[in-house]
């Protein structure tokens, strides 16, 4: 088959590419002035750019490709899926196939009575939905005040106006009048960059309580839902202390809050259990899912909720949907990664061979003179950097400006590693080899080298 980059040397693409394709989350002007990379193809852990340079994908897309790229199990599902049915939606009495299967397998593997599933057709709308499906369903429970949604200063929710209101990323809401109204942060379960003289226990059960201090500030008639993400993501790959989860249960279940997982990232094998709340020992009413739910192959996402919340919503008319809610083709396509990550076992690799391998791993580049910290759940990690290890100290200005040259030299190395601020994350394709695991390392570890290298001669190590 021909395609357009069969045709077209780099340099025309990458024009091409900055007169008319806005990036999301990108500096258009910059970016444009450098030309941005082409990846062409990808199979396993490995992308392919415009020039053939070969690149470990250390972030599985956006920590999506669970499965890895080029399954063509997938590819041969979708092509049927579309031949059979491209397209219907639920909203007026019908229902397909795919989304049958689909709703029934994610009420086999979620845990507990999560046993409902609303569609979407990504993240930011699952956090819409479950923005509003909260409200209706204290609405229906007769307490209409019950409306605000507590969430965490560093949360990553979405970019929608709901999805980016419920984050809690300050460069987001200080674009285009965000939080919408009803939602209030509270802060992070950062010990690393907050936690200052405390142990990290005692820092996660403080954290834990501003969340109580919040409900009876706000008013426990006031409060409907507290959203987070079992571990934080796009905010650095923030693992909360061991003592703060169970707190934060009690508190939810104390004052009759829904607890809304962010299982986004978390969700289908991420860290080493089918989900993040498992891992920590959770029980939510409502998970958020998308990105693993079809490893990027389709995109979708949705709400799985509780028997108790499906039951009162089931008692109104719930005015909302998406044309895309679940799509037959992408619900083909996620059942179909659902299928290869249960036959082959890959929640369990993670769990006790391969992701146990990398952590040892990951664990040892805190050895490496730039890095303060390596912390590291199933296959999410982080390594912090800093000029002072002892002290946990942030480089001067706390801009990222280091993270940034780590990044660069990655990229340069063929290795996709991102940074945040200060922090190097990884999120790899659940299916990464031990070999490619040793390959990642080595990378990583030469971009801290460069890294140290350039930034001593710059003065700022
Ligand atoms: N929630 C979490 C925890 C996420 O990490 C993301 C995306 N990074 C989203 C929601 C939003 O998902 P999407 O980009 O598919 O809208």
């Amino acid at each position: 088959m021909e395609t357009i980059t069969n045709h077209l040397p780099t340099a025309e693409l990458q024009a091409l590419d900055a007169a008319h394709h806005l990036h999301p989350f990108s500096h258009q002007g910059e970016l444009a002035e450098k030309g941005a990379r082409i990846i062409t193809r990808a199979t396993g852990v490995t992308l392919t750019d415009s020039e053939g340079c070969e690149i470990l994908d250390a972030m599985a897309g956006l920590w999506c490709v669970n499965v890895g790229y080029g399954r063509d199990e997938i590819a041969d599902v979708a092509a049927r899926q579309i031949r059979e049915l491209p397209y219907y939606n639920t909203f007026f009495q019908t229902s397909h196939v795919p989304v049958i299967a689909l709703s029934a397998k994610l009420a086999e593997l979620a845990p507990g009575d999560l046993n409902h599933v609303f569609y979407a057709g990504s993240g930011s709308e699952a956090n819409d939905t479950n923005m509003r499906m909260v409200r209706v369903y204290w609405a229906q429970k007769g307490k209409p005040d019950k409306k605000i949604i507590i969430s965490r200063n560093n949360a990553y929710h979405g970019s929608t106006m709901a999805g980016a209101s419920l984050g809690g990323m300050t460069p987001m809401h200080e674009q285009g009048g965000l939080p919408i109204p009803d939602v209030h942060h509270i802060p992070q379960p950062n010990w690393y960059a907050e936690g200052g003289d405390t142990t990290p226990e005692e820092f996660g059960l403080q954290r834990a309580q501003e969340l109580e201090k919040a409900i009876l500030a706000l008013g426990e008639d006031k409060v409907a839902a507290f959203i987070a993400e079992p571990v934080q993501g796009a905010g650095g790959v923030i693992i909360p202390p061991s003592t703060y989860w169970p707190e934060i249960q009690r508190i939810c279940d104390k004052y009759e809050i829904l607890l809304i997982a962010d299982e986004v990232i978390c969700g289908f094998g991420r860290t080493g259990n089918w989900f993040g709340s498992e891992t920590m020992g959770i029980k939510p009413h409502i998970m958020s899912i998308a990105k693993g739910l079809s490893s990027g192959y389709a995109p979708i996402g949705g709400s799985i909720v509780c028997d108790e919340v499906a039951e009162v919503i089931a008692g109104c008319e719930f005015n909302h949907g998406y044309t895309y809610s679940g799509h037959p083709v992408a619900a083909a396509i996620a059942l179909e990664n659902l299928r290869i990550l249960e036959e082959e076992n890959i929640v369990d690799r993670v769990r006790n061979d391969t992701g146990p391998y990398l952590q040892k791993k990951w664990k040892a580049l805190a050895d490496h003179p730039l890095v303060a910290d390596a912390c590291i759940v199933g296959m999410m990690g982080a390594i912090a950097l800093s000029p002072n290890k002892a002290e946990r100290a942030p480089f001067d200005g706390d801009s990222g400006a280091v993270g940034l040259i780590c990044r660069e030299h990655c990229f340069a190395n063929n290795l996709i590693m991102r940074h945040v601020g200060d922090r190097m994350i990884i999120s790899p394709p659940l299916v990464i080899t031990k070999d490619e695991i040793d390959t990642l390392i080595e990378r990583a570890t030469r971009a801290l080298d460069l890294t140290l290298e350039q930034i001593k001669k710059q003065g700022l190590f």
